[in-house]
């Protein structure tokens, strides 16, 4: 009989760490739960909303079912429609823009820094136009976007700035959290994301108590009270089970944000001397690393080296939304250039909350073979 057995020395993500150290508190908050029979949008997910929105820093949260969902609820209850356009970035997860798809409006991408990967507000102005809606800036690997930059164009303009917060659970920029600086902010509680749930869920934030309003009442099928559907919405609850589990996990978040900025510090040490482009972070920001991302020459032989030494890793995104199938209307390649340069030499390297100083050497060390084969 063969056992199989896992050579990865390195794992790119590690959920089981996380659960194993709140198993006990997880098993009797799903169980209060399953004898709750209170199973969707209950009591625990109007505690969870109250506790999430203290953490951003908002009046208001709003537990939805994705991340997704959060967006799209969002743009809906700014009134995006059909014929608006909304300002994004190309280098993000494909959600950013299907959400604004999916209230018939046009996604209209500009570049990024090619340091930060973050929206180049230098190209925000040139973008917009009579029937631009609003503007998604992306907090990518959980460092958030020149927001001052960004909301001086758009209040000039009179334009909302909704932020994708999807990947900066408490992230800071100047001193204030993600999620409380644009008119709203979308968080994803996918299970790997830095505050992940047990399945899928997601919430808006907001300190505006009418926009707070509607999207209550979008979220639950536009009811204004039960089976009196005052606009036509969505079903967009978030499952009670889900708000339990992040109930338990976030009092940790913030040290598990403490421990990837220390592992991205370390990294950063360790790979210096090599030629390696690592993150740079915005002079008043604190990113929480929702990934660890590198540029190399060639990723895709540098992938394999670590593979082979049992280390994971991941692309993210290798495709530019502009240039998936879904959206390429004719887009060819060229349009923007810094986008493109950067999806094809990034790498993500293992990052998360439980890594050890020893995993951090092991992978730096594979790292630096790597390099002095190659160079
Ligand atoms: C994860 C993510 C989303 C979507 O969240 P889901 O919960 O998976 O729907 C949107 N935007 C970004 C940047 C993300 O990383």
């Amino acid at each position: 009989m063969s056992v199989a057995i896992s050579t990865t020395q390195v794992p790119f993500v590690d959920l089981r760490a996380q659960y194993s150290s709140l198993a006990d508190d997880l098993r009797s908050a799903v169980l209060r739960v399953l004898e709750s029979l209170d199973y969707v949008q209950g009591a625990e997910v109007a505690a969870f909303e109250e506790e999430f929105a203290a953490a951003c820093g908002t009046s208001h949260a709003i537990a939805v079912s994705t991340g997704t969902a959060a967006l799209h609820l969002a743009l809906a209850a700014l009134g995006v429609g059909a014929s608006d356009e909304v300002i994004t970035v190309s280098h993000t997860f494909i959600a950013t823009a299907e959400a604004i798809s999916a209230c018939g409006a046009t996604p209209v991408f500009i570049d990024i820094d090619p340091k930060t990967y973050l929206m180049d507000p230098s190209l925000l102005e040139a973008a917009i136009t009579p029937r631009t809606k609003a503007i998604i800036p992306v907090h990518l690997y959980g460092q958030m976007a020149d927001m001052d930059a960004i909301l001086a164009i758009a209040n000039r303009h009179g334009l909302p700035v909704l932020e994708d917060a999807c990947q900066a659970h408490r992230a800071t920029y100047k001193g204030r959290r993600a999620g409380s600086l644009g008119v709203a902010g979308c968080f994803s509680f996918y299970p790997s994301k830095n505050l992940g749930a047990i399945g899928e869920g997601g919430a808006v934030t907001t300190n505006d108590a009418e926009l707070a309003a509607r999207m209550r009442m979008l979220r639950d099928h536009g009811q204004s009270s039960r089976y009196y559907h005052d606009v036509v919405g969505f079903n967009y609850r978030m499952a009670t089970i889900q708000a339990a589990a992040l109930r338990v996990k976030l009092p940790h978040l913030d040290g598990w944000n403490l421990a990837r900025r220390a592992h991205a510090d370390r990294y950063g040490q360790l790979l210096a001397p090599l030629p390696v482009t690592t993150p740079e972070t915005l002079p008043g920001g604190e990113p929480v690393y929702h990934l660890y991302v590198i540029q190399v020459a060639d990723r895709e032989d540098l992938r394999r080296h670590l593979a082979s030494d049992g280390i994971g890793s991941g692309i993210h995104y290798p495709v530019p939304i502009h240039l998936q199938r879904a959206y390429a209307n004719g887009e060819t390649t060229g349009a923007l250039p810094v986008t493109e340069a950067a999806a094809s030499h990034i790498l993500s390297l293992p990052m998360y909350a439980e890594l050890t100083d020893t995993q951090i050497e092991i992978v730096s060390e594979s790292i630096t073979s790597w390099c002095s084969k190659t160079s």
